[in-house]
């Protein structure tokens, strides 16, 4: 599907659900995806886009940021503490807050740097043991440690068990974001964008479908 094929099936949803026209934006993401075919959506005009690795976007945005104006990187995937100062200078968001420890880390460097990347908090919701994210029962105790450390926190992020129906996943995601009075929404990949549209999402996380499939060889 083209960029704008991807924007037109978000537009119509929104309008299906009664939600207001670009109340979802969507991340491009180009994790593992040759640069030909990132500057090509680049050139199109998108401007928001996602990595799953630190080393990884590090190795191609700081050129590409220099080269194009108004990037909006997201880090959505799982955050190692020893690489949180160098994300926390190349991303401009990040979905994937999910343990005290890290949180802790993020708060130090926000006071000695002076900033901070806008941050989600990722929960698994599906609570599989090799997927990262606090459980929906640690939430409460890392809001709060957020609140202490006063880092503000935009929303949730999560990622559906690939079998299970994400939509029970999204509207349990939208649920918890409402107890805790956050806005932000990140749910939706390739397969499901729609549905997460339709559950409230402010924020879609589609690879394969912009990009073609992702090549590992
Ligand atoms: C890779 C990835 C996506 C995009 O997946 P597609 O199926 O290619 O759309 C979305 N979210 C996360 C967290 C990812 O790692």
């Amino acid at each position: 599907m083209a960029l704008s094929d991807i924007q037109d099936h978000i537009a119509k949803e929104e309008a299906r659900m009664g939600r207001a026209p670009g109340s979802t934006q969507l991340i491009a993401v180009s994790k593992v995806q040759p640069l030909d075919r990132v500057v090509a959506v680049l050139d199109e005009g998108h401007r928001v886009f996602g990595e799953n690795k630190v080393q990884e976007a590090a190795g191609k945005w700081p050129d590409l940021k220099e080269k194009f104006d108004g990037i909006e990187l997201h880090l959505i995937g799982p955050l190692q503490t020893n690489k949180t100062r160098q994300a926390m200078g190349l991303f401009d968001v990040i979905q994937t807050v999910d343990r005290p420890k890290l949180v802790r880390a993020i708060a130090r460097i926000a006071q000695e740097e002076g900033s901070c990347p806008r941050l989600f908090i990722q929960v698994n919701t599906g609570e599989e043991p090799q997927k990262a994210g606090v459980l929906p029962e640690g939430l409460g105790e890392l809001v709060e440690l957020c609140d202490e450390l006063k880092l503000p926190i935009e929303g949730l992020m999560c990622i559906p068990p690939s079998d299970e129906e994400p939509s029970l996943h999204f509207a349990l995601l939208a649920k918890l974001a409402k107890r805790h009075d956050l806005s932000g929404l990140s749910m939706g990949m390739s397969s499901d964008f729609e549905r997460a549209v339709a559950q409230g999402a402010s924020y879609v996380r589609v690879g394969s479908a912009i990009f073609g499939a992702r090549d590992y060889g």
